[in-house]
């Protein structure tokens, strides 16, 4: 009783079920304390299994924010098949606030395939790719940029070395509607979400929504489209629910973020200014911003260059740097 994942849903039942998965995680307040997952299971018969995530990372609302106005609105009449849906899947990080979980400093995506007698966020990683993606015919799990970066409104997918998977993966990548779609290359070992849906031999789809710790009327429109789009086009929603005035669908440019040349890092500590924006088309050569040195007020500015064309995906907000934080991200076209 002291490990592992409490889950009192049975995946059978018909109808909408709000509850939460337990932890338990022994604390100086509370000897049985449990970390109380909030969870939403609604079926309608059989049909398509959808298995939907946000607050991997507790600092991106617009996924947590969206998923939890998707509980409110839906009824098992809506739905042909199965949804589950956990808005807060890190609840101690959302709780904070924070990327990480301030119990144990684990991030939830680079924490795949998990330990169900590790550390909290090793027991959340486990029970998921173990059990929950398992009894799952897809996954969604939606980002963004976080407290400290800005990222441009993208589907993301990872490339899959089985090619059926790969295909049902990016075509339901397109069916999100946004402009813009990255295939990431990390490898089938990957200890992401991603990861845990390839070693369950499912398709899944990420999201990058936005950034900078909140949320814009633009950015919550984008994922409500998103989210209803993908449902729609996996057979589960047969109308819209989050955003029934939606825009039409864009066509997706593909991009790759496969090569650490497009990513540009800090070498020291520095005060980063960008001079591209999100979104911006770039090219081999081009400016992307100037590192500044403010202990030495003498040393001339540092101007950073693209290595590669491409397409602004992702800004670091906050302007002070240390080596190793990533500044600007570029994404290839395909
Ligand atoms: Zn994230």
């Amino acid at each position: 009783m002291h490990t592992g994942v409490f889950n009192p849903l049975d995946p059978e039942q018909d109808g909408k079920v709000v509850t939460h998965l337990s932890l338990p995680y022994s604390i100086d307040r509370s000897p049985y304390y449990q970390i109380k997952i909030p969870i939403c299971h609604i079926r309608n018969g059989d049909g398509p299994r959808i298995l939907l995530m946000a607050g991997n990372h507790g600092d991106e609302y617009e996924g947590e924010l969206t998923l939890l106005k998707f509980i409110q609105r839906l009824d098992p009449a809506d739905v042909n098949g199965t949804v589950t849906i956990l808005p807060a899947v890190n609840l101690p990080a959302v709780m904070a606030a924070r990327r990480r979980s301030p119990l144990d400093d684990g991030n939830l995506n680079r924490a795949f395939p998990g330990d169900p007698k590790g550390t909290p966020t090793e027991r959340i990683a486990h029970f998921i790719e173990t059990d929950l993606v398992r009894r799952h015919d897809f996954l969604v799990d939606l980002h963004s940029g976080g407290t400290s970066m800005a990222h441009l409104p993208c589907g993301l997918i990872e490339r899959n070395v089985d090619p059926v998977l790969h295909a049902r993966s990016l075509e339901a990548m397109q069916a999100l509607g946004l402009s813009y779609g990255f295939i990431a290359d990390n490898g089938p070992e990957t200890p992401t979400s991603i990861g845990a849906a390839f070693r369950a031999g499912i398709p899944s789809v990420n999201g990058e929504f936005g950034g900078g710790a909140t949320v814009t009327p633009e950015t919550m429109r984008l994922t409500g489209e998103a989210v209803d789009r993908l449902l729609m086009h996996q057979g589960v929603l047969n109308r819209p629910i989050l955003v029934p005035d939606a825009a039409a669908p864009k066509e997706t440019v593909l991009l790759g973020l496969d090569r650490q040349n497009l990513f540009i890092y800090a070498l020291r500590e520095a005060w980063f200014e960008p001079a591209v924006v999100l979104g911006e088309k770039v090219n081999a050569g081009q400016t992307a911003g100037w590192l500044h040195d403010l202990k030495e007020i003498s040393r001339p500015a540092e101007a950073l260059t693209f290595e590669d064309d491409g397409v602004v995906l992702a800004l670091r907000l906050h302007t002070h740097c240390q080596a190793g934080d990533c500044l600007v991200a570029v994404g290839r076209f395909l």
